[in-house]
């Protein structure tokens, strides 16, 4: 994930649920993407402290960091070395195609794209292989990245040996929030989100502006549920009650403010236990720093060995020592 900051709902229900059911199946890294922060705007904010800001939010859904080390990309040197190589096995033609590219200049009236932002899926090829990732636990916008990675480490096996393996994407069920104003995705760059973090009261205000069936004009108007933002986020947070919901919309009996202040109260709790938790964070920043730490270091050598064995298959190895042979 990026660091741009707190967490939204979209990013818990797209991924990081995802890998917290994973932590019990896989090795999980956990890696804080601050270089790709930078390729859609410079002004990012302080990086270090959204970074910090991001593991608190993990910890508090319940990442266990001794099972799944968190680490800063920029903190190990070898993912720009591997995005370096990984360059050499991609066209610029194949990374124009990529759906998330134009959706992104889309959204963001991008006029001009920059290298790095073109390059974003190199860099996350690398951030995947050099953990030989085997499943990547993503969001929907992120799946054509992994397909990337796929060719990538399949170009790179056939060039110079066996090294990687090629990785599987895992979606969740909701690998698409949608935002508060109806948007296909919940996204910061987009102002639609729902934070983790955010108190009862801000989640109340939030879901009250949300965008409902246009069509649903007055209480007793026949809604249709199923583009309706709020029926969503009911399908996710309120499950047991998601039948009775879409039969009050469509007779007319339930009625757009009723059914928002009850979603509101079903996110609140849902996300209750993380506020808490959040709570002893922000009050130990000494822990969540060693935290950090102890992961890069764990990170680190994991990468080093990556490298060393991609180095070797490409013959870029260090020197061995000659032997003289005596005649
Ligand atoms: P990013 O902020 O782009 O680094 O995204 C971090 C992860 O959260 C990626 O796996 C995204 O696919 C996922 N994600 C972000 N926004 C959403 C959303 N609205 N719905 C589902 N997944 C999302």
């Amino acid at each position: 994930m990026r660091p741009t900051g707190k967490l939204h709902i979209g990013h818990y229900v797209g991924a990081l649920e995802n890998w917290i059911a994973l932590q019990g199946e896989f090795e999980n890294f956990h890696l804080i993407a601050d270089y790709h922060a930078l390729t859609t705007s410079l002004d990012t904010g302080d990086l270090l402290a959204n970074s910090l800001d991001m593991v608190i939010d993990w910890l508090s859904a319940g990442i266990d960091p001794e099972k799944s080390p968190v680490f800063r990309q920029s903190q190990i040197k070898e993912h720009t070395e591997l995005f370096l190589i990984f360059c050499m096995l991609i066209t610029k033609e194949r990374l124009e195609r990529n759906p998330t590219l134009k959706e992104q200049v889309r959204d963001l009236n991008m006029d001009t794209i920059i290298f790095g932002h073109l390059g974003y899926p190199v860099l996350q090829a690398a951030d995947i292989l050099l953990y030989k990732g085997q499943v990547v636990p993503v969001g929907e916008d992120q799946a054509p990245h992994v397909e990337i990675t796929r060719e990538i480490a399949r170009k790179f096996n056939s060039s110079f040996g066996e090294v990687f393996p090629i990785p599987e994407t895992r979606l969740t069920t909701f690998a698409r929030l949608p935002g508060l104003d109806g948007k296909a995705k919940m996204s910061k760059s987009l102002g639609n989100t729902i934070l983790l973090s955010d108190p009862p009261e801000d989640i109340q205000k939030k879901v009250r502006r949300a965008v409902t069936d246009p069509q649903k004009v007055r209480r007793n108007d026949p809604g249709h549920p199923d583009v309706c933002t709020v029926f969503t986020y009911h399908k996710k947070f309120n499950p047991g009650e998601i039948d009775e919901i879409r039969a009050g919309c469509e007779s007319g009996a339930l009625g757009c403010v009723d059914c928002k202040a009850n979603c509101t109260a079903k996110i609140a709790d849902y996300f209750a236990p993380m506020r808490e938790k959040r709570a002893y964070y922000e009050a130990h920043p000494d822990e969540v720093r060693d935290i950090l730490h102890a992961g890069e270091e764990r990170a680190r050598a994991e990468a080093a060995a990556t490298m060393a064995e991609v180095r070797h298959a490409m013959q870029l190895g260090e020197l061995e020592p000659v032997i003289p042979v005596k005649t």
